[in-house]
């Protein structure tokens, strides 16, 4: 295990709950509908998070109980199933409907697996009903997506088919290029969950090997684990180191050599390389503050230390999972202080403190910050954005490097008026 500095934190946070990844999940499997069961202010947070109206159905699968209807259980029950009628007879493109459970009271009273059980049971061989939470109570943004992961794996059949599982959300174009260099490299059989379709589920088994894109799904792997699968231990393919060595464990368990990896990618490299030095000419030993959100904090620091040279000086993640991240955490520098939990204001008055040239924050917490002239980037832009693989290495460097150009450009502009 490398030598980083490990702290925990607790008190008042300030992080999207996990409703926000509907607007990714969606994105991803456009047959399923998120009926989001909260209140004005769950459709609200979405709202300003995706940047989308959320009544405009056929781009975002969203529906919201009134908070009038959820004054009284019998009542919300009633209007929950109003609702779910309405949807199905109005949307019949619908496969699969998750009930997301967010966090009023009223809401937590609600029995959601026992409403889906019933539904199910209702518009059998029409519809699949899933449900999950996506409570700020009990979830960070990346958190929904675990749970609506792991709420699909007991409908995945069994099979005892040698593959390679991707799991993570990744975008389309990504997905492809990956199953593109796993092809070349002599791996055939490569499947993705969540898949395009969300009744098109992956067969999984004892052969099948689950290697994730992404690194907040922890409860997601647990139940891949219970289903026999055998899970490749990597680092994240953000960057082209991480990507890298993604790719070669991947191989490494299918018996490939690494040397047929490197056939394969290093052009890829040597493209990508190329495309980072504009950035790594503006990143090189700025400073770095990541603030929990996404759990993407790790993976993010150790690219851009390693890949575009910037210092770090803190890494807070809101839960760490030392099993899937610690391929990741020997890849930091030695000393790095990662924070995990979040105790919202003694963690700004570290930021005042240390005067970062760059802090990666929540939407809630970028405005202020920016008011006192400290430059944001917010995490939700890396959820996003196909950041994934080594020939996006230059895109995810330039989502840090364009605020600090920005910032450049603007104080030249300044002086040149005095
Ligand atoms: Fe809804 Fe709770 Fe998320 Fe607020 S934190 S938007 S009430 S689920």
């Amino acid at each position: 295990m490398s030598k980083v500095e490990f702290n925990k934190e607790a008190g008042p946070r300030e992080v999207f709950c996990g409703l926000t990844s509907i607007v990714w999940l969606h994105r991803r499997m456009p047959d399923a509908f998120f009926l989001v069961v909260g209140s004005r202010t769950c459709a609200h947070l979405i709202q300003s998070a995706a940047g989308v109206m959320i009544f405009a159905e056929p781009r975002f699968g969203t529906a919201i109980l009134e908070e009038k209807d959820l004054a009284g259980l019998a009542d919300a029950h009633e209007e929950l199933d109003r609702v779910v009628n309405d949807l199905i007879k109005r949307r019949p493109e619908i496969k699969t409907l998750f009930l997301v459970g967010s966090c009023p009271s009223e809401v937590i009273k609600l029995d959601l697996a026992t409403v889906a059980e019933k539904l199910n049971k209702r518009f059998l061989g029409q519809v699949r009903f899933l449900n999950y939470s996506g409570s700020g109570i009990e979830t960070t943004f990346t958190q929904g997506e675990d749970g609506a992961l792991k709420s699909l794996i007991p409908l995945m059949e069994s099979s005892d088919e040698e593959k390679l599982l991707m799991v993570g959300t990744l975008a389309n174009n990504v997905e492809d290029r990956f199953k593109k260099i796993f092809k070349n490299i002599g791996i055939t059989n490569v499947e993705s969950f969540p898949p395009r379709e969300s009744t098109k589920l992956p067969k999984i088994g004892k052969r099948t090997r689950v290697l994730l894109t992404q690194p907040y799904l922890c409860e997601t792997v647990r139940e891949l684990k219970h289903k026999g699968c055998e899970i490749i231990y990597a680092p994240f393919p953000l960057g082209i180191e991480g990507s890298t060595k993604w790719f070669l464990a991947a191989a490494q368990s299918f018996n490939i050599p690494n040397l047929k990896v490197h056939e394969v990618i290093t052009p890829l490299k040597t493209r990508a390389l190329k495309a980072l030095e504009t950035h790594t000419k503006i990143l090189k030993g700025k400073k770095l503050f990541l603030l929990p959100e996404s759990q993407l904090e790790i993976s993010l620091a150790r690219f851009l230390h390693n890949e575009c040279e910037m210092d770090l000086i803190e890494v807070g993640t809101p839960y760490l999972n030392k099993d899937l991240m610690e391929k990741e955490l020997n890849l930091l520098p030695e000393n790095t202080k990662i924070v995990e939990g979040q105790h919202v204001e003694k963690q700004l008055d570290r930021v005042r403190e240390t005067h970062p040239d760059l802090v990666v924050c929540g939407m809630g917490l970028a405005n202020p910050l920016e008011a006192e002239g400290i430059h944001t980037k917010w995490s939700i832009e890396m959820v996003f954005s196909p950041i994934h693989g080594i020939d996006q290495a230059a895109d995810l460097a330039g989502l840090f490097s364009r605020p600090l150009r920005r910032n450049q450009i603007l104080n030249t502009k300044t002086l040149a008026t005095f």
